[in-house]
């Protein structure tokens, strides 16, 4: 334990970043045993060098406003890792990315891609712009400038970008069409998530909901129980909220309430996905509008902090909105409205306290570096395909999804049970991830 402290207070002597020392304490300390294991690691600096990003990129982003304002952001790339293949990993826009965020983002994407078994190092990147009442020429005017400094960072070979929070189809659309102006060159591979015109994979808009559904469905069925007629809530009603909700539904759950950054909606009949999509993918409005259009559902207005979906009672819960949205009194407001397990869609939605409480209190967790890796798998996937010059079927992906989330679920519960930690599958997950991480990094040297 000693060398695991002391990595840990040089980190948080060394940086100030309050999200990236959420993440790694969460993940160093659950390396324990494994630690313990492996006195050698110190002389290697192992956990030094694991918790150090290989390279971080901040530039500026010049733009017009359509009142021919000049407007200044930041954007940020972190190529975290690429011990095990190309950086890869999401753009965020929102006003509350800032540098933390990103090495946080970017430090749980190594182990995320650890985990879905496929060749991806880890990365993550973003703004501080908010696309939100943005003209469709401002977000491609911003596209264009954040493109023209990130695409000599990239490269399907180097780093491999794609969506999150902000950054969904037209974005990414966009910042394809700049890479391609640029480099005068068609290399399809270079972002993941594209439009399935233009080297897109089918099931890639669903992947990350119904892949955190997958994994749902597997660490219930261990615990002998399932998702028929259980009542979920789910949190947010962007891209993952929605296709976690369509799969929950399709298993036969019975989703009541969603969210968006203002309030949630409480549906006793049970939420009615075509309105959500409507009003979110098509309209682009607020969740609030869900209540205006079906008489059987209530809104709440969120207040100082406090998020209303987690005072709903419910089986199982969803949290698939943003970092930190279940704090200790959240986790216990869950437990005592009776909900037995939460699946992470977002990452690190949980803060650490809350994840002790859940665990101390028999509540299943499917954490999200594992339970929310079915994107980037089909990032993956899409990469895969780009390669070969070539598309599979909806059916096709959506198989080798459902397979990549139940091997990871598998390889999760392997770990936890190798050093008898029971069904603590966040520590299960850390140490399955940082086994092949680690074993590159010490096979490629001190680079
Ligand atoms: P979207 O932008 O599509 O949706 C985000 C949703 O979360 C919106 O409903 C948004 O509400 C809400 N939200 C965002 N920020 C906040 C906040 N600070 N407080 C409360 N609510 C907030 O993003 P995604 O669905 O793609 O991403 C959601 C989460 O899933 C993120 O944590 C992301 O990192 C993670 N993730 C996404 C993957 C993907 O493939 N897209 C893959 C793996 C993880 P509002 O509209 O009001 O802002």
């Amino acid at each position: 334990m000693e060398y695991l402290n002391e990595v840990l207070e040089k980190l948080k002597e060394k940086n100030n970043e309050p999200e990236f020392i959420q993440a790694a304490q969460e993940v160093l300390t659950t390396l324990k045993p494994v630690i313990d294991k492996h006195p050698e690691f110190k002389k290697m600096a192992l956990l030094e060098r694991i918790t150090e990003p290989e390279r971080l990129i901040s530039f500026r982003v010049p733009w017009v406003d359509d009142n021919g304002q000049v407007q200044v952001n930041r954007g940020f790339r972190v190529q975290f890792n690429s011990s095990i293949g190309p950086y890869k990993g999401g753009l965020r826009f929102h006003p509350s990315v800032n540098q933390s965020i990103m090495k946080f983002l970017a430090f749980e994407q190594c182990f995320k891609n650890s985990l879905t078994g496929l060749p991806i190092g880890g990365g993550k990147g973003g703004s501080d712009f908010d696309p939100k009442g943005k003209s469709d020429a401002e977000v491609m005017r911003f596209c264009q400038s954040f493109m023209t400094e990130l695409y000599r960072h990239i490269g399907q070979d180097v780093d491999v970008p794609a969506g999150d929070i902000g950054v969904g189809g037209r974005e990414i659309g966009f910042l394809f069409g700049q890479y391609k102006k640029i480099k005068n060159a068609y290399e399809a591979g270079v972002l993941t998530g594209k439009g399935l015109e233009y080297g897109g994979s089918l099931a890639r808009k669903e992947a990350t909901g119904y892949g955190l559904v997958y994994f749902m469905r597997e660490m219930l069925k261990n615990s002998g129980s399932g998702l028929k007629d259980k009542i979920v809530t789910i949190s947010g009603s962007g891209n993952v909220a929605i296709y976690a909700c369509e799969k929950a539904q399709q298993y036969g759950a019975k989703v009541v309430a969603m969210s968006d950054s203002n309030g949630s909606v409480y549906d006793p009949d049970g939420i009615k996905l075509d309105i959500v999509k409507q009003i979110k993918e098509v309209e682009r409005g607020r969740i609030k509008e869900y209540a205006d259009k079906v008489k059987t559902a209530t809104y709440t207005e969120d207040k100082n902090g406090e998020k209303s979906i987690w005072k709903i009672k419910a089986d199982i819960a969803l949290p698939c909105a943003t970092q930190n949205e279940i704090n200790l009194e959240s986790a216990k407001e869950l437990v005592k409205n009776g909900v037995k397990a939460i699946g992470e869609g977002a990452n690190m939605p949980t803060n650490l306290e809350a994840i002790e409480y859940f665990l101390s209190n028999n509540v299943l967790l499917a954490p999200a570096k594992a339970a929310n890796a079915g994107g980037v798998a089909t990032s993956a996937l899409e990469m895969s395909q780009n390669s070969m010059r070539y598309s599979w079927t909806f059916e096709e992906v959506d198989q080798k999804l459902d397979c990549i989330m139940t091997n990871i679920f598998n390889a999760c519960k392997k770990a936890a049970e190798e050093y008898n930690l029971g069904t603590n599958y966040v520590a299960g997950a850390n140490i399955a991830a940082f086994d092949k991480i680690s074993k590159a990094m010490i096979a490629q040297g001190i680079v």
